[in-house]
């Protein structure tokens, strides 16, 4: 004694049940009744307030996924946000080495420079010294 007939309505335009989701048309109208035609389906539990629930479930399920979603998007963004961050670390920490390294070397062939000048120095004394 089931209300339901699924399947037997025709997926045709037409008027559908106000009921969130529902593809069926509105139950026929009892020319006998007043009043306006139905705005929901056979279906018993289709009716004025459990739309407005399913609506209001809908509204909530769909704002707890878009929370979730973009819980998922920040959550993301800080693990690229702390990726680069170790890059920057690792970049940083590769440079001071390699310009401590650089700095080393300028250091040493200044010395070695030096070295050289004064070698320089020595040879033209001793040169201009035992000319005759
Ligand atoms: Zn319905």
């Amino acid at each position: 004694m089931s209300h339901h007939q699924a399947g037997t309505f025709p997926t045709a335009p037409g008027p559908q049940c106000a009921f969130p989701g529902c593809t069926r048309p509105p139950a026929p109208k009892d020319p006998a009744q007043p009043g306006r035609p139905a705005k929901y389906c056979d279906d018993p539990a289709h009716h004025r307030v459990a739309a407005f629930r399913e609506k209001e479930r809908r509204e909530r399920q769909a704002a707890a996924e878009a929370t979730a979603a973009a819980v998922g998007r920040l959550e993301s963004a800080r693990t690229v946000t702390a990726e680069a961050g170790a890059s920057v670390i690792e970049l940083v920490r590769r440079l001071e080495d390699e310009i401590r390294r650089l700095l080393d070397e300028a250091a040493r062939s200044a010395v070695r420079i030096e070295e050289l000048e004064q070698e320089v120095a020595r040879l033209t004394l001793s040169g201009r010294g035992n000319r005759p």
